[in-house]
């Protein structure tokens, strides 16, 4: 469900704003935790399967065959 609109930027922005404007953060910090989070959130959701490295969502259901034409991954690998 909300899996498919994950958007890296929008994501990434928010985070850096709420550093910035509740916890008072510097800009330079901000966005260093912003990239860090970031970075995790993308790898929780790309297959590890060498052959597929597709973000969870080109599975059916986020964890079983790869829909990219010509991917042979048969399951999302964590
Ligand atoms: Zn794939
Ligand atoms: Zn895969």
């Amino acid at each position: 469900m909300l899996e498919k609109q994950f958007n890296p930027n929008f994501v990434y922005n928010g985070i850096v704003h709420f550093y910035m404007d509740k916890k008072g953060y510097s800009k330079k910090k901000a966005n260093e935790i912003a990239q860090a989070i970031v970075q995790r959130e993308i790898q929780r959701r790309v297959c590890k399967n060498e052959l597929c490295k597709h973000f969870s969502y080109d599975h059916i259901r986020n964890n079983e065959i790869c829909l990219i034409v010509d991917c042979k991954c048969r399951e999302f690998t964590k």
